[in-house]
């Protein structure tokens, strides 16, 4: 008997798989960041079992809590991917091996200085507001090569790529459309930045993570399709 989670997961694989062949791509270049804000440890260790090693948390204190309970499952690698207040910086920067919401300098230079010295360089996602509403959290397309620039240069942090979180859309190509800006901007930013660890472009979820990776996704982060709904 397969569990209910283990079919939700295959189910996310196979979706995965499906998008990539389908725009031409190979299916491991797009990695499963399995969000499991709001969901219990013994979920997470139920997703592990399966092979999952990456997983996605919003909020600090949760996430925290969850990584020191699972410390026994081997190789877990724990991706910060919400809203960061700078008083908020030093447990991340002391216990998460990526973060995927950095949007202004002042919180980058903190997580840089905070990261613990006997710890790997801090994964760092820039995260854009590529559809521009101006209450939207993200740096603007505009001023993201700068602050790429500017994070770049940090000595404990390695910038690894953009991360997006668009409003939702109904139709496949309206959602393209918004990831293929994205897409523009991360080859834009590559070819400017000329890093070759600036590899991750993180977007695409639950609802419309097929035309994420047809715009290019490297990282999709699947949250209530995998775990079920909050
Ligand atoms: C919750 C969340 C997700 C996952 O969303 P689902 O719709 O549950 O797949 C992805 N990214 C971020 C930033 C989130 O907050």
């Amino acid at each position: 008997m397969i569990s209910e989670i283990q079919q939700r997961y295959q189910a996310v694989r196979a979706r995965i798989t499906q998008a990539a062949l389908q725009a031409s791509r190979n299916p491991d270049d797009v990695q499963l960041l399995a969000v499991s804000k709001t969901f219990a440890a013994e979920k997470v260790r139920e997703v592990a079992a399966l092979g999952q090693r990456d997983f996605g948390e919003n909020y600090v204190q949760e996430g925290v809590d969850k990584i020191a309970v699972l410390k026994d499952v081997p190789s877990l690698v724990w991706h910060c991917i919400g809203p960061l207040q700078s008083n908020k910086t030093r447990p991340v920067a002391e216990h998460f091996d990526w973060v995927h919401s950095v949007d202004r300098l002042k919180i980058a230079q903190r997580l840089s200085e905070q990261r613990p010295a006997d710890l790997p360089p801090l994964n760092i996602c820039l995260q854009v507001n590529i559809d521009g509403g101006s209450t939207k959290a993200g740096v603007s397309p505009t001023d993201a090569l700068a602050l790429a620039q500017a994070v770049s240069a940090l000595p404990r942090l390695v910038l690894r790529g953009l991360m997006t979180i668009p409003d939702p859309l109904e139709s496949f190509d309206a959602q393209v459309a918004v990831h293929m800006q994205a897409k523009r901007l991360f080859d834009d930013l590559h070819a400017s930045l000329g890093l070759p660890q600036f590899d991750t472009l993180s977007m695409g979820m639950s609802a419309d993570l097929e035309a994420a990776v047809q715009a290019g996704s490297t990282m999709v982060r699947v949250g209530t399709a995998v775990f079920g709904g909050r």
